[in-house]
């Protein structure tokens, strides 16, 4: 079994649902164990700001897939979530799923970089997965704790 990562984040639509719906849909896949789940987050857009704020969350499961079936059965959640891949990158979605860490892979495949690189700068990323692995340390970035440390969270606002 592989211990996986996903950071989840919607801004379309029924965004909390949304990722409630795709947490239940990871824990259901074939084989797979639930291991955690953080809090939802509502959160600053990034990269492209003109767009409305976005609900963030991570969360840790147990699967037998490798990552990149792991990733095929992600994207597959996104599209039935309605997701529109209209080749503009980090705009508007229904629904993104990361693959931010596999425990023992290192990937530079061109369809799935693992660790996934843009974790550090991340606060929308580091602040529910502090939640769940504060002492997990990711090649090429740093521990989970120091790297949330390092950012400015201060727009980040848990979901009662
Ligand atoms: P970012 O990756 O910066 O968060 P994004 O989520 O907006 O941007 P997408 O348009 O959702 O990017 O994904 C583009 C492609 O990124 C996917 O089709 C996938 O093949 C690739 N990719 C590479 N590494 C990963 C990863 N660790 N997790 C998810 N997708 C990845
Ligand atoms: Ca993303
Ligand atoms: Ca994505």
């Amino acid at each position: 079994m592989n211990r996986a990562y996903v950071g989840l984040g919607s801004n379309l639509g029924d965004s909390r649902q949304l990722v409630l719906d795709a947490m239940d849909a990871l824990e259901n896949l074939p084989g797979a164990r639930p291991v955690g789940r953080s809090r939802l987050y509502r959160t600053p857009p990034w990269g492209l700001l003109e767009q409305p704020p976005f609900i963030n969350a991570a969360m840790a499961v147990e699967t037998p897939m490798a990552p990149l079936e792991l990733l095929d059965a992600m994207l597959a959640i996104e599209r039935a979530a309605g997701r529109i891949r209209d080749g503009e990158r980090w705009g508007p979605r229904t629904l993104d799923l990361d693959l931010l860490h596999v425990e023992g892979f290192v990937l530079h495949d061109p369809r799935l970089t693992l660790p996934h690189p843009r974790i550090a700068e991340r606060a929308f990323v580091l602040l529910p997965l502090n939640e769940l692995a504060p002492d997990l340390e990711l090649a090429d970035q740093g521990r989970i704790a120091e790297m949330l440390a390092a950012v400015d969270s201060s727009q980040c606002q848990l979901l009662p």
